[in-house]
């Protein structure tokens, strides 16, 4: 971890590793950071408006913060999006798997997806994150986001990085599996030189070899929450166990670990019926399972005289 100089410290990263600096990251009128475990829960991707509304109901009364639910989906592979299906609350025809949708039929049916979510988090008191994939859709998205999520294989979009420094919303920033914390604090220094102070880092688990097995995906660096502490202390840091494990059965252990080492909260992934979530049904929570960890996570929480 030892991969940040001084040099680095006084000439490429100077702002975003200010020692005296209080960093006020508003989400809604819910603050993270500052002693404060902020819980982000929602599916992978907003499917219905009873959907998220159902999600919505169960994760802020088990104790979430947050309503996350994706509507542009960064997916490996090109069929299969989940913006080519039917909405869940109507009967209406799915497309061809293989039929790719145009971008204007894309941003519409992001924005529907993203008004359901938006009333959802209103009715529910839960502030709304959702991942940003177009430069161009910064303008839309604002209209509903209260927070916008950077995914890892944008971490240096530089698009992304123009558009979101001129927006007054918080951003949270994945590290990408394979990059160091280096060029983490690197991209933090871009939004910084640019004026945009309110952002979180999220970490999502680094490359080791056998990461690149089908079956096998991310490993949490829990060193890198501490160091990031260390090196950029008014950054509060995020884990995302769901998308690292990538396995069900490793996100409770993983999250508890994850706010025993210091860090400022969780993006989990929940779903009323995880095995046919439309996408990421490997990873997602029931709503008894995540009721179940957010109460352990409490419990850690007031050892570590957190709230
Ligand atoms: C997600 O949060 O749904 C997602 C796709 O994240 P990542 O960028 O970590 O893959
Ligand atoms: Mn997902």
């Amino acid at each position: 971890m030892k991969d940040i100089s001084q040099n680095d410290i006084q000439n490429n990263v100077p702002l975003v590793t200010r020692k005296d600096f209080q960093r006020e990251i508003l989400v809604g009128n819910s603050q993270i950071g500052g002693g404060i475990i902020t819980i982000i829960a929602g599916p992978c991707t907003v499917e219905s408006k009873t959907q998220i509304f159902k999600i919505a109901k169960a994760v802020k009364e088990a104790g979430a913060t947050m309503l996350r639910g994706g509507v542009f989906k960064p997916l490996t592979f090109p069929y299969g999006d989940p913006l080519g299906r039917a909405d869940a609350d109507s009967n209406g025809p799915s497309r061809d798997r293989k039929e790719i949708l145009s971008k204007k039929e894309l941003f519409e049916n992001a924005e529907k997806r993203l008004s359901y979510l938006k009333e959802a988090g209103e009715k529910y008191g839960l502030p709304v994150i959702s991942e940003i994939l177009y430069a161009d859709s910064v303008k839309m998205m604002e209209k509903y986001v209260d927070m916008f999520q950077v995914g890892y294989r944008h971490m240096f979009n530089m698009d992304l990085i123009e558009a979101l420094s001129k927006t007054e919303k918080p951003i949270l920033l994945k590290r990408h599996y394979g990059e160091s914390l280096r060029s983490l604090l690197g991209v933090a220094e871009h939004y910084e030189a640019r004026g945009k102070h309110n952002f979180v880092f999220c970490e999502r688990g680094v490359s080791v070899p056998h990461t690149h097995n089908v079956e096998s995906r991310a490993i949490i660096d829990i060193q890198a929450i501490i160091a990031l502490k260390e090196y950029a202390p008014s950054v509060p840091v995020i884990v995302d166990p769901s998308h690292a494990t990538f396995k069900r059965s490793y996100v409770a252990g993983v999250s508890r670990a994850a706010i025993a080492a210091g860090a400022d909260g969780l993006l989990i992934e929940v779903h009323p019926d995880p095995e046919n979530a439309w996408v990421d049904p490997l990873m997602s929570l029931d709503f008894n399972s995540f009721a179940k960890l957010v109460k352990e996570i409490e419990e850690i929480a007031k050892i570590l005289e957190k709230k």
